[in-house]
Order: structure tokens, then sequence, then C-alpha cells
């Protein structure tokens, strides 16, 4: 359980100048140096945390290597939170269902922390899943942290940055992290692999319940929760129950040796919501007793390294001025046929490969 993961004490920490708050709010804010912003991270400080993430949103070379330095002295104060995510599609109840949870989460004497993903608004240039206006309340509360998905961004830009984000969250002692996404693209796959636990949540709706739903998000979901089961739609709400409750069992068993299943839950009645903290807290205890939770968390870091390589590397590639003298003429090529994509990619390869001449 949550106990076998004591968050520590940030108050007191050992580390911490007393009076390093009035030091730093006198300084010039570029002239702190990451020591300053992880002392001040570690006593919990919003405001630090806040410039922190800031800094790794940042695409300015000093900020982000600032950032880096700001995550690597962050890492070994970092790992002990639960991490969930939530997705939903556009409607059912998310933003009012994480304000729901996450207060009820501040009443067991949680710190909660949710961000989230959101790569539409590249797309589109609006945010689906809205502003930093949304959960009002639950942002209010001196032990909740909210803040919006970094913008401008593919995924994979915005999945690194959330990801180097929950370690921030961390240091500063969020016990539990939450990370909502709308299922856009593959953001619910990128959230998936960032989580140790994965809700999914429904309305009830009339017709054939499983329309619509990607396949792939049902068999990710640790949980279902049918939100709205209120007023007139609660019989609908209990007929998709039970319609889910059929179709999660025809889905092989999953590594975790947890077997996902759908609740009813309203975010606005605040009806559920013990119920469904109950279930992840059982979630918990049962893959940190089978091993499976930190398992899982190995297999993301290998995965993230990997990701982070590949974008690294995309990176490199596409910026490198010799590539970019080619690119045109070889997609060109490609296009009319005179060259074939595998012949077109090996030269751009060689390009990038060749050793730049001194002249
Ligand atoms: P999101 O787009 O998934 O974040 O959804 P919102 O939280 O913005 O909610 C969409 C609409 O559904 C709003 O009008 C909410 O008031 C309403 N809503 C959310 N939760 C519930 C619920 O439990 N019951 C009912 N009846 N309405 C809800």
């Amino acid at each position: 359980m949550f106990n076998r993961m004591p968050v520590p004490d940030h108050s007191t920490h050992p580390n911490v100048n007393p009076h390093l708050s009035e030091q730093i709010a006198q300084r010039k804010p570029n002239a702190l140096l990451p020591e300053d912003y992880v002392a001040r991270l570690l006593t919990g400080d919003r405001v630090a945390l806040g410039r922190a993430i800031t800094l790794v949103e940042s695409a300015r070379a000093d900020h982000q290597q600032l950032a880096e330095q700001i995550v690597a002295q962050c890492l070994p104060h970092s790992g002990k939170s639960f991490r969930i995510g939530i997705t939903g599609a556009p409607g059912v109840g998310k933003s009012t269902f994480i304000e729901t949870f996450g207060l009820y989460l501040l009443s067991q004497g949680r710190r909660v922390a949710v961000l989230a993903v959101d790569p539409s608004s590249q797309v589109s240039k609006g945010s689906i899943l809205g502003d930093k206006t949304r959960m009002f309340e639950l942002a209010s509360q001196a032990n909740a942290f909210v803040r919006p998905s970094p913008s401008g961004e593919s995924l994979g830009g915005v999945a690194r940055k959330t990801r180097e984000t929950i370690l921030l969250c961390e240091a500063a002692g969020y016990d539990v992290i939450i990370i909502e996404t709308v299922g856009v693209g593959q953001s619910e796959t990128a959230v998936h692999s960032m989580t140790d636990f994965f809700l999914l949540l429904l309305m009830p709706g009339a017709g054939d319940e499983l329309q619509g739903i990607k396949r792939g998000i049902v068999e990710m979901a640790d949980l279902i929760a049918i939100n709205k089961a209120d007023g007139e739609r609660k019989g609908l709400a209990m007929r998709a129950k039970r319609e889910y409750a059929g179709a999660l069992h025809l889905f092989p068993p999953k590594s975790s040796g947890w077997s996902p299943q759908p609740v009813l839950c309203s975010a606005i009645e605040n009806l559920g919501i013990t119920e469904i903290w109950q279930l992840l807290l059982a979630y918990q205890e049962l893959t940190l007793k089978n091993a499976y939770f930190q398992h899982n968390r190995t297999r993301q870091a290998t995965f993230w390294l990997h990701e982070s390589v590949q974008a690294s590397l995309h990176n490199l590639f596409y910026h490198n001025e010799r590539v970019q003298e080619q690119l045109q003429a070889v997609e060109k090529a490609v296009l009319d046929g005179s060259m074939t994509p595998f012949k077109g990619a090996a030269l751009l390869m060689e390009k990038f490969l060749t050793p730049e001449k001194i002249e």
C-alpha cells in the first residue's frame, strides 16, 4: 500500500537552508542556479515548481540545459507517487471528475498534481482539454497543483516534457499525479506508457455502448468508470456497466494480474468516488506485492530511453545541413518515381554520416 512508499517530509529537509527563499527572491531569475530551484522545489514551493516546469517546456537552449540539471538533481527524490492516467472523449466529464476526485484525495491527506497531455493544440491551434480555468476549485487548494498541457508541440515533445514534469512534481512532494488526456492520435498510448494505472472515463449513451471507442483503449484500461450515472441517465449507465462487464471478460488476462472492471460514478453528485479510490489502492497493493508495479516502471523507463534516443536522432538528422541541402531533391525524385524511397533514405543517411570537410 501507499505507506510502503512514504513521501518525504519536505518541510524538514536537512539540505534546505531556511533563509533560501529570501536569498533567492533577491536574485535575478536568470541568476538562479539549478540547486536553488531544487532546494525550493523540495520544500514543496509551487512557484519554484511552476518555474522549473516552464524551463522544461522552453525551447531555449539555455533553459533546456538548466532544466536538464534540475531534473537530474530531482531524480533521487522522485518516483514515490501513484501515477494515474485518465482518458475519455471530450464531454464525458474528465475535468469535473478530476476536480471531484482530486478534492476527495486532498481530504484523504494526499497531495495531488494534475497534468495534461494534449497535442491537439498543435493541430487545431485550440486545445481540446481546455485551458487553465478548468478545475478551478482544485487548483486553488494548497495541496494541489494543476498545470495545463505544454502547447505547440508534437505528441513526442509533449510526452517527454510531461514525463519530466512528473519527476519534478514528485520531488515537490505530490504523491498522486493525475495525467489527463483525450483520445487524440496516440496520446492515450503515450499517457498509458508513463502511468501506473489507466482509467477510462465513459458516459452512458443511447445505442451500442461499445461504438465509437477504440478497442485498444478499452484493452489498456485498468478501470472503466461510467460517469454521469445520475438523474435520467442512471438506467442507461447501469446497462452500459453490464455491457462493459461482459466485454471486459473477453480480453486476455493482464500481466499485472489485475482484472479490470466497470464502475458507475457521478462527478457532479460525488457518487462512486470513494469506491474508485479503493479500487486504485487495491490495484496498487496487488501490484506492489506481485512486483508488477516496479517491473512496469522499469519497462516504461526503458521505453522512454529509446524514445528519447529516437527523438534526438530524428532532430539531429533533419537539422543536419547536408541532409537539408539534399532533402528536397531526394523527395522530388521519390515522388516522380526516379528513385526508390529506400535508395533516397540511404543517400540521405550517407550525407548525414559523411564527416564535415575541413577546408
Ligand atoms: P471533459 O470535456 O471530459 O473534461 O468534460 P467536462 O468535465 O467539461 O464536462 C462536460 C459536461 O458534462 C459539463 O457540462 C459537466 O457539467 C457535465 N458533467 C460532468 N460530470 C457529470 C456528472 O457526473 N453528471 C452529469 N449529469 N453531468 C456531468
